[in-house]
């Protein structure tokens, strides 16, 4: 229990402890912001009491270098004893409250609408209790005071009261603290000459405040132009590379090949927004700005105009070699239809007979293959035929070799006529024609090729008016378990040579 007591007393202490630790950094940070705050307030009135007297401006500056690079003590003790000194030299002189009513009472004098006296009354009441925190802003608020129709001021009612010389000191500090476009310069240069020179008459010095406000309003003026004229460069901007956003979309979709370019592209284009980034960071005047930015625009503009020449002939480029493609397959393709006919043509050709358009010899070769197989593989019958003309020679000795031909044809025809679609008939040669009946045995085979014989025989033909018998004599063959299809052949061969042995217009079966 005692622990426990002797622990909660060693935590409060501990709390304690951490409290104060904590009170401190608190206190520290305070003295720290209060000191920033101190630094930040001296430099505003260095700033704001500059060009107030020419002896204090160099101790004014001084302060604010050495405030800048955080506070040493002994340095600025011994900067506050030198400007105390300066001090003590000016104090004869009026001070600032004193320098702003005769500058408002000229200006009261020589402003004389209802409205100017009005608001300058009012800003003069603003000052004398000393509602603004430099001068430039007093000086910005009279000029909006005069401005509204800035009516030259009436002249010869300048009051010898008014000391001359701070009513110039006070413009002369104006001048010298707001920014002079450099058309002004002259202007400023004159006025702020004359100004300092002071013991002037009265009618001279009344003129040249007149010129210096008049310079001070056009500053002004130029000023807000520059302003707008910036609004509008900045839109200008904006629209442009509002352009340039949608070129480049409209490139990116565009060249789908071209990713490498387009890389390229980007690349290029960001490098010179960086440029763009950085050159107006860098930027303190506006006319070498706009011509950085207009040179890099025109700079980008150029390279998406290239990029998208590129795009152009690259598209040009494919769309060409796809016409090509296109125009090739098309060639090739009725080359090959082409082809395929031919082919179909040449195979016809070459399997049939041109004078009497049956199957050749070779179309023959090619059915006996593929009979033969088959009768090897189911044993069903088959049987050839051999056919030869008899006594051809004759025919093309007595009519002519042409009504041979006709013979020919006309006995082809027969034959084909007469035939069932399951035989095969073919010109095997000369005035010889074979047939393959597939499951037709011998003495069937036998039958079919009398009755083909006496359809011939019948049939006849005119050569030259006279009539011409035509008879074709055959040997006829079934195929034997062993046989191949030159054994079958030659058997039918030899029933044939029987036949014409016998005589002639018959058929033999071996
Ligand atoms: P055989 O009764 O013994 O068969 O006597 P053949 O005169 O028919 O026999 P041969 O072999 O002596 O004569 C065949 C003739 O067929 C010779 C040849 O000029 C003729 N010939 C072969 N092919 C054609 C052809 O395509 N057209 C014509 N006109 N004659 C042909
Ligand atoms: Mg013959
Ligand atoms: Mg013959």
């Amino acid at each position: 229990m005692s622990f426990f007591n002797k622990a909660d007393g060693q935590d409060k202490w501990k709390e304690k402890y951490l409290d104060l630790l904590d009170e401190q950094e608190r206190s520290a940070e305070s003295t720290k912001e209060k000191e920033e705050l101190l630094c930040k307030t001296i430099v505003r009135l260095t700033i704001a009491t500059a060009g107030l007297d020419p002896l204090l401006d160099p101790h004014l500056l001084r302060v604010r270098d050495q405030l800048k690079s955080g506070i040493d003590s002994q340095i600025l003790k011994n900067e506050l004893e030198k400007f105390t000194d300066s001090v003590a030299q000016i104090k004869h002189t009026p001070r600032q409250s004193v320098e702003i009513e005769p500058l408002f009472n000229f200006l009261l004098q020589h402003y004389t609408t209802e409205k100017q006296q009005e608001l300058l009354k009012l800003l003069k009441n603003k000052a004398e209790t000393a509602k603004f925190e430099t001068s430039t802003q007093l000086f910005i608020a009279i000029l909006e005071a005069v401005e509204p129709d800035a009516a030259p001021p009436s002249s010869g009612i300048l009051a010898n009261h008014i000391d001359i010389g701070i009513v110039s000191r006070q413009l002369l500090f104006f001048l010298e603290r707001i920014e002079i476009p450099s058309v002004f310069d002259q202007q400023a240069q004159t006025a702020k000459q004359l100004l300092a020179a002071g013991n002037q008459t009265t009618m001279a010095f009344e003129s040249i405040l007149d010129k210096s406000f008049k310079l001070l309003l056009k500053i002004k003026q130029h000023n807000q132009s520059e302003q707008q004229d910036i609004d509008q460069f900045l839109s200008h901007i904006t629209e442009q590379l509002a352009v340039l956003d949608v070129s480049i979309m409209g490139a990116s979709t565009a060249a789908q090949q071209s990713a490498e370019n387009r890389n390229k592209l980007d690349q290029s284009v960001s490098e010179q927004m960086q440029q763009l980034q950085l050159s107006s960071t860098n930027a303190t005047n506006l006319e070498p700005l706009k011509a950085i930015i207009n040179s890099r625009l025109a700079s980008i503009t150029k390279e998406i105009q290239e990029h998208g020449k590129k795009e152009a002939v690259e598209r040009q480029k494919t769309q060409q070699q796809l016409d090509n493609l296109v125009n090739k397959i098309k060639e090739m393709e009725s080359e090959s239809s082409e082809l395929k006919s031919k082919l179909k043509i040449a195979n016809t050709q070459a399997l049939r007979d041109t004078l009497t358009s049956l199957p050749n010899r070779q179309a023959y070769n090619e059915r006996m293959e593929t009979e033969l197989a088959r009768w090897k593989r189911y044993r069903t019958p088959l049987s050839i035929i051999i056919w030869d003309i008899d006594h051809f020679k004759s025919i093309n000795d007595n009519y002519g070799h042409k009504a041979g031909d006709k013979v020919l044809q006309l006995i082809a025809k027969q034959l084909s006529d007469h035939s069932r679609a399951t035989d095969f008939l073919s010109r095997f040669g000369g005035e010889e024609f074979t047939m393959l009946l597939p499951n037709t045995d011998g003495p069937s085979a036998l039958i079919l090729a009398n009755q083909l014989r006496q359809t011939v025989e019948r049939t006849g033909f005119n050569a030259s008016g006279a009539s011409v018998a035509i008879t074709i004599s055959c040997g006829v063959t079934q195929f034997l378990f062993d046989d191949t299809d030159e054994t079958a052949f030659e058997r039918a061969d030899q029933a044939l040579y029987q036949a014409k042995q016998e005589g002639r217009n018959r058929c033999c079966i071996f």
